[in-house]
């Protein structure tokens, strides 16, 4: 098993760049601080991640609809939503060395870590990126890029409500980027200015909220178990009334030990009916709900999982990271779930020649065709071949031999156990779809 140290961290970022699942920005002009890229094997991960959220937060669920609002919106939701006034960290510089710090991030505030140099006061720094809309840069054009998706659920709720004929409790559902002006962003994707979020607003009647807090607790605590991620790994940790961000009433982290720490993947908070309320407000334009039954307007309170699909598609890469055997025989494996491996399965003629790559190229367009995404090695000896695999976390591997051409029969390979037995060539992508299915269960 491999050990959490801090050196796994640049590992895991050399294996990511190596392999092609993530790249400095701009890498060729110098890079550009906490902006990355995904390549084509992260890009896969990270909509599978996405995917499985999505999957499990909406499409299996019967009172969660989906939304995509637009990133800049009317500037007055900051004002009503409180980001403009109170989304704020407390800044710190250093009047020696320069540099700068989260004020909360820091141990002592006496002197600077890094140089022990004198610090300024505390300042508060509002973390909204701004911009201008149109051609003309004044404050009346003003815009914001959203901090969060969540006001773009608020500010739609009846829309979606009445639209959908949803009754509390009900939920909307958003993927999509935010942005924030982080002061030490860091730690590769885990903490960066451009990055994406998967929230999801839970209305619900004001006296359920507890029952439904805890729900969401435990519900979004195990997918992450069932996604494969350790239990050792994870733990809640509530919120202390002094760390509430001004919208919440109770807030509880879920929190992955990654090799800098235990650190938040996901925040659940209950946001009361603050939101609602707010735009009702500010817009003039009252978002209560209309219950049929009591004949009577009322503000749901709401119950927000918010998590961040970088943030998960690190901790899924460090939790997945394996390493076996010593000196030559050393190998890396990725033990990524396989609704997350970017490749389900790569297909493996055992020589170039006797007809097996013609076979093996069919299996592969038959994956393909069946949605699998999958892989068509020929290159150097099979070990090799199986390794390569291995550290990017396919885990299935179909090997077309000799005997293949005779019986129609395959190897298959699996990745954890290192098993292999026969199966019907023919057969290969409906065994592959139900291993999958399995995994989930
Ligand atoms: P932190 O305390 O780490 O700054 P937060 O509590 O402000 O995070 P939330 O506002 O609860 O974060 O946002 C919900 C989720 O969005 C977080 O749990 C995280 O997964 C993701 N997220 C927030 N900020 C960032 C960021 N700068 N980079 C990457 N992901 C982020």
């Amino acid at each position: 098993m491999a050990v959490k140290s801090p050196n796994l961290m640049s590992t895991i970022v050399n294996l990511c760049k190596r392999r092609g699942f993530i790249f400095q920005s701009s890498e060729i002009y110098g890079g550009l601080n906490s902006c990355w890229d995904y390549g084509p094997l992260g890009v896969e991960l990270k909509r599978n991640v996405k995917e499985s959220w999505w999957r499990s937060m909406v499409t299996h669920r019967r009172n969660i609809v989906g939304l995509d609002s637009s990133i800049l919106m009317h500037p007055k939701i900051w004002e009503a939503s409180g980001h403009l006034s109170g989304f704020s960290d407390p800044l710190v510089d250093c009047k020696k060395c320069k540099e700068r710090f989260r004020a909360d991030h820091l141990e002592s505030l006496e002197k600077c870590p890094k140089c022990s140099g004198e610090l300024t006061d505390i300042r508060k720094f509002n973390l909204m990126f701004k911009t201008f809309m149109g051609p003309v840069e004044d404050n009346t054009s003003t815009v914001y890029l959203r901090p969060e998706t969540a006001q773009g659920i608020f500010v739609n709720f009846l829309n979606v409500q009445q639209s959908a004929r949803l009754k509390p409790p009900f939920g909307i559902a958003q993927i999509g980027k935010s942005f924030r002006n982080e002061i030490t962003p860091g730690n590769f994707i885990y903490r960066t200015r451009e990055f994406e979020q998967m929230e999801m607003e839970f209305f619900v009647p004001p006296e359920e909220d507890q029952k439904w807090y805890e729900y969401w607790s435990q519900a979004r605590f195990q997918w992450y178990i069932d996604h494969g991620i350790k239990r050792e790994n994870l733990r809640l940790r509530d919120h202390e009334s002094d760390e509430l961000a001004h919208y919440a009433k109770a807030c509880v982290d879920v929190e992955f030990l990654f090799p800098f720490g235990w650190s938040e993947l996901e925040g659940i908070a209950n946001r009361t009916d603050y939101d609602l309320k707010q735009h009702s407000e500010f817009s003039g334009k009252s978002l209560a709900y209309f219950d049929e039954e009591s004949k009577q307007h009322y503000f749901p309170y709401v119950i927000e999982p918010a998590a961040g699909a970088d943030r998960t598609t690190l901790a899924f890469l460090v939790d997945a990271y394996d390493v076996e055997g010593e000196g030559k025989n050393k190998r890396t494996i990725l033990r990524l779930h396989p609704s997350l491996s970017p490749i389900k399965a790569a297909v493996l003629p055992l020589v170039k020649r006797d007809g097996m790559p013609e076979m093996a190229e069919k299996i592969y367009d038959e994956l393909l065709d069946d949605s699998i995404k999958s892989f068509y090695d020929h290159s150097s000896s099979i070990g090799r071949r199986y390794a390569r695999q291995d550290e990017i976390g396919t885990p299935y591997c179909i090997t077309v031999d000799s005997q293949s051409l005779e019986d129609q029969t395959v190897t298959l390979r699996e990745r954890d156990s290192r098993e292999q037995y026969r199966i019907a060539a023919s057969s290969v992508s409906e065994i592959l779809k139900q291993k999958m299915k399995d995994a989930l269960k």
